[in-house]
């Protein structure tokens, strides 16, 4: 299996340090509002990934942090007049929602920054110590110079960046490619004890540590969209290899921008659709197949009549799933077996995702595979049940499985159960929040109402969960 490295510009031999174990880390959001249908390529891309290197037999610790502590969130919190724990807590619960909803597999581990303070010190120390990093009354900074290999991730020059350089003006660094470790605390914002006084850390380092701390030392594969190259994956690299003397990282994957209009989709310039925005006007399966239908390398062009595209091409292989469903209920071994080798296209859908997981072609792959059995199914009346069972074992493994596109085990939940399923848990959302606010009476009509009709909520450990009794 080939994987194209950022850091080299080439596909390379993928080699994990310690097989069949993979580390991999993808950088996350950070929780200041819900995230846009540009992150959610980056999430579902990156989950696609992992999920082809469980299907390869690999033991995968797949680690993806939750920046709980930025200007961004402080900002918010202002304007919205709570603290900033608040903040996170609500866009971290809504993250979990929508990831949930897009179908993405649940990572090993979801770190938050906040809770990684003390290691993020440790690194700070360390650089310090060295002579890398600079306090300058409270802010400490990172000197860039001293790192003789900065500019290998993103192949830039340092000469080049300080002269055309868009970086932070700051009149306390030295060097204005410098960046911020650790800022000192400003009145208001939320702050932690450390050798240089009160204050925050710096986004890159954030990384550095929960990478380091969850994931070791040299970490196999590195993950995140392009904008992240420079400075924050440069950064971290900077970071690290200092501190530790070893290579931070081994693979890094970087995934193209989502455009609307061939231009970024981004907060900042408000050309956005919320994920839950999206994936409430279309289903999980259609918005992963119009992603997999690129390559996550490449840019892509959000657009309503590809996602039709796409919804249509979902149509077909779900009918053949449930045809396929309906012909293993009435076929036995005795009935025809097409001549069909299921293990052909199973090697195409694995060259295809070997090299450096080309989504297009194993998509195809799948294609290719859904006409041809159309074709013996509208032909036969019966077919062997051994070559029907194979066919759905090749669906539930590739389109499953790996791209995340069918759900064979929830095919038949209609979309109506899921709406109820969503109401109740609005529903007992506000139930929790009428608790907060002491309104108890208000808090135990939802419950008592909602039991009436046979939807029983049990309060346990992680929260509120329902069950609904059923009425046959
Ligand atoms: P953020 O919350 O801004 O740190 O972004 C979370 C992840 O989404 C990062 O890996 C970003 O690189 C990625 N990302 C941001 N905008 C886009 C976009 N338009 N298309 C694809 N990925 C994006
Ligand atoms: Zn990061």
């Amino acid at each position: 299996m080939v994987i194209y490295n950022t850091l080299t510009k080439k596909k390379e031999e993928f080699q994990p340090i310690n097989p069949p174990n993979v580390t991999m880390y993808s950088c996350g959001p950070t929780v200041y509002d819900y995230f846009h249908i540009g992150n959610a390529r980056t999430f579902i891309m990156s989950d696609i990934i992992r999920r082809y290197l469980e299907y390869k037999g690999y033991k995968v610790t797949y680690v993806q942090n939750l920046t709980d502590i930025d200007d961004k969130i402080i900002k918010k919190s202002i304007e919205e007049k709570i603290s900033t724990e608040q903040v996170a807590e609500k866009y971290i619960k809504a993250f979990f929602e929508d990831i949930k909803k897009m179908n993405v597999k649940v990572a090993t581990k979801y770190p938050k920054a906040t809770e990684h303070i003390q290691e993020m010190i440790e690194i700070i120390k360390k650089l310090e110590a060295k002579g890398v990093a600079y306090n300058k009354d409270g802010n400490v900074f990172y000197d860039v110079s001293k790192f003789p290999e900065y500019g290998k991730l993103s192949g830039k020059v340092i000469d080049e960046l300080e002269s055309g350089a868009r970086v932070e003006v700051n009149d306390e660094k030295n060097n204005p490619l410098d960046f911020s470790l650790w800022k000192k605390a400003k009145e208001g914002e939320p702050s932690w004890d450390s050798p240089w006084g009160k204050g925050r850390p710096g986004w890159h380092i954030e990384c550095s540590a929960m990478n380091l701390k969850h994931l070791g030392v040299t970490t196999d594969i590195h993950a995140g969209g392009n904008d992240l190259i420079f400075p924050h994956h440069e950064n971290e690299i900077a970071q690290s290899e200092m501190a530790n003397e070893k290579t931070f990282v081994n693979y890094w994957i970087h995934f193209g921008f989502l455009n609307i209009r061939k231009e970024k989709m981004s907060k900042s310039l408000g050309n956005f659709f919320t994920a839950r925005e999206v994936f409430s006007k279309y289903p999980f399966g259609v918005i992963r197949l119009f992603f997999s239908q690129s390559h996550y390398r490449g840019p892509l062009d959000y657009d309503d009549e590809l996602l039709s595209a796409a919804g249509k091409g979902l149509e077909k292989i779900n009918n053949l799933v449930y045809e396929l469903k309906k012909q293993i209920e009435k076929s036995d071994d005795n009935c025809y077996s097409p001549n069909i080798n299921i293990d052909d296209y199973k090697k195409t859908f694995e060259n295809a995702m070997d090299d450096d997981f080309n989504t297009p072609q194993a998509v195809a792959t799948i294609f290719d595979f859904v006409r041809d059995i159309n074709k013996e199914l509208s032909s036969n009346n019966k077919i062997s049940k051994t070559f029907v069972g194979d066919s759905i074992n090749f669906l539930k493994n590739t389109a499953q499985h790996v791209l995340g596109i069918i759900d064979l085990e929830k095919e038949d939940k209609s979309e109506d159960i899921e709406l109820v399923e969503d109401l109740i848990n609005i529903l007992t959302s506000i139930r929790k929040k009428a608790k907060a606010e002491k309104l108890y009476a208000f808090a135990d009509d939802i419950r008592d109402r909602l039991n009436e009709i046979g939807v029983i909520l049990q309060d346990g450990k992680n929260g509120t969960e329902f069950k609904i009794k059923r009425k046959s």
